[in-house]
């Protein structure tokens, strides 16, 4: 029953183990699933996006390559530069990015702007791009960082390069002005969600667009952000999670670097609205699994309560039947007793003489009886009084349990002041030798009985035996013994008689 308990219990935690492993596991399983498609989006965007920037910045490579090559053959006469400015005014409207072009001499002073009119002093001989391009040999496109333009004030990003006198000197630097504000228009058409994020930045970590647009982030640079340590390592592309640390936001990071130019594309979703859907999903997952988990507790109780309820009725019973039993064992001392003497009575003597008798029989074993009656006892009452003779008759009673004492032996009080014993296995001198002790103990025990010619209590004992493999009556052995203590009575009291054997010779 315990083990019933124990059981269930068992039974019970392992179901609820695994209904939270397999929900926890099915809920994270789906948050991975849920992520990794994320990146994908976000790795093919990138890709989208790469390719755009890319096809941006060969297109104002190319462009400028063209025009490099008019300013080194044809020189930057006034009359060049106004033929030049005619050439990009026509190209300008098939370049929709493209803000406008700006010719630098050697010193950085504006030469042209496709723009109009130069403003007036224009020199850009401190700007980053220029310095390069004056300190360095290449001729190769350079993407240099986001600035203020000098005519409009908007965010520009310049791709410029440099242009050489026939001898290989620095002759000065030609730019491609590409508006910020083109690349935002595309980037903004893009559902990134109202975390999201796209940034182009050069791989130094120079950040060159982001959209969102915040003006505070143009042209920083992120070298020492995780996100940027996270891409300075890869080839090409790479994912990443990262918390802002200027909104606190968590987002999912996918950048790729271009193949080509010095330039790293990225796109970032907030990781919350990323997990929005799923989080609703894994809060009824989770409610479904706790209520399921509730209700298989609450079976699980009640099925452990019935078992307990069934072990205290069950425990009930058993004490009950204990009970039953006692009260019927007791019942049945009650039923074999003399309520006087506590010997076996009448009854009880009937059946087991009858018991032994066939015992007997069966075992061809002798079997002695001994009839025991109080002399004078009439005369006892009428001295000392009923109850006195009651307690006499007790204490014989507890002599005779004293001298007889062999297991299967028997002692009952046969009727009045009359007493048996049964001796089992017992032939006549046996039975006259537990006779002869018992008249023996009797008289020492002395009890005053001034009505009887011996001045104490005294008895008479008639002895019957059944001689082995004898087949006469219990009723004829108890007459034997019945005749034998008429004659020990009217032999002269306290003394013995035995019957004449009932199988024919005497005991
Ligand atoms: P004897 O046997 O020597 O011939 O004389 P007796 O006086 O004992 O004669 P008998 O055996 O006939 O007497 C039986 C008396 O035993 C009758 C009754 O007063 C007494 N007696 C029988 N049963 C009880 C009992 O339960 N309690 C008491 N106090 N006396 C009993
Ligand atoms: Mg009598
Ligand atoms: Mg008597």
């Amino acid at each position: 029953m315990k083990r019933d308990i124990r059981l269930a219990i068992l039974l019970l935690s392992i179901i609820s183990l695994t209904l939270a492993v397999a929900t926890a596991w099915e809920l994270w399983a789906a948050r991975e699933r849920i992520l990794a498609k994320a990146y994908t989006h976000n790795l093919n965007l990138t890709q989208a996006l790469d390719t755009y920037v890319e096809g941006i910045v060969t297109q104002s490579s190319m462009l400028l390559l063209g025009l490099a090559e008019r300013l080194e053959n044809d020189g930057s006469e006034p009359a060049q530069l106004e033929r030049l400015r005619h050439l990009v005014q026509r190209q300008q409207p098939l370049f929709n990015q493209l803000d406008g072009i700006v010719v630098y001499d050697a010193s950085g002073t504006w030469l042209m702007s496709s723009s109009g009119d130069i403003p007036s002093g224009a020199s850009s001989a401190d700007r980053t791009f220029f310095i390069h391009h004056r300190d360095t040999p290449s001729t190769d496109a350079y993407i240099g960082e986001p600035i203020r333009s000098l005519y409009n004030g908007q965010w520009v990003i310049t791709v410029s390069r440099r242009y050489n006198h026939p001898d290989g000197r620095f002759a000065g630097v030609i730019s491609a002005t590409l508006g910020v504000e083109n690349f935002l228009q595309l980037f903004g058409k893009i559902d990134i969600g109202r975390h999201g994020a796209i940034g182009v930045a050069t791989s130094n970590g120079q950040v060159l667009v982001r959209y969102p647009f915040r003006p505070g982030d143009m042209g920083r640079v992120l070298s020492r952000s995780p996100i940027f340590t996270q891409y300075r390592d890869i080839t090409t592309v790479g994912t990443a999670t990262f918390t802002s640390s200027l909104d606190g936001i968590e987002r999912l990071y996918a950048f790729r670097k271009n193949e080509r130019y010095p330039l790293v594309t990225s796109v970032a979703l907030g990781k919350d609205e990323v997990l929005a859907a799923w989080y609703t999903d894994a809060l009824r997952t989770v409610s479904i699994a706790l209520g399921l988990l509730m209700v298989i507790v609450i079976i699980g109780c009640l099925m452990i309560l019935a078992i307990k309820r069934r072990i205290g009725a069950e425990a009930l019973l058993v004490a009950a039947r204990e009970e039953l039993l006692r009260a019927n064992r007791q019942l049945e001392v009650l039923a074999s007793r003399d309520p006087l003497t506590a010997l076996r009575n009448r009854r009880s003597f009937d059946d087991h003489l009858a018991a032994e008798l066939r015992r007997a029989h069966r075992e061809r074993t002798p079997l002695g009886l001994l009839l025991i009656d109080i002399d004078y006892f009439k005369r006892f009452n009428d001295t000392y009084g009923h109850p006195a003779g009651d307690d006499c008759l007790r204490c014989i009673g507890r002599l005779l349990a004293d001298n007889v004492r062999r297991p299967g032996d028997l002692t009952a009080r046969y009727g009045g002041e009359e007493l048996a014993v049964i001796l089992p296995n017992t032939d006549g001198a046996g039975a006259r030798a537990v006779a002869e002790q018992i008249l023996q103990h009797l008289w020492q025990s002395n009890l005053p009985h001034v009505g009887s010619p011996f001045g104490r209590v005294t008895a008479s004992i008639g002895i019957a035996t059944l001689p082995p493999g004898s087949d006469a009556s219990a009723a004829a052995l108890i007459g034997a013994a019945d005749q034998a203590l008429y004659r020990a009575k009217a032999a002269g009291r306290n003394r013995l008689d035995s019957a004449p054997d009932l199988g024919g010779t005497p005991a």
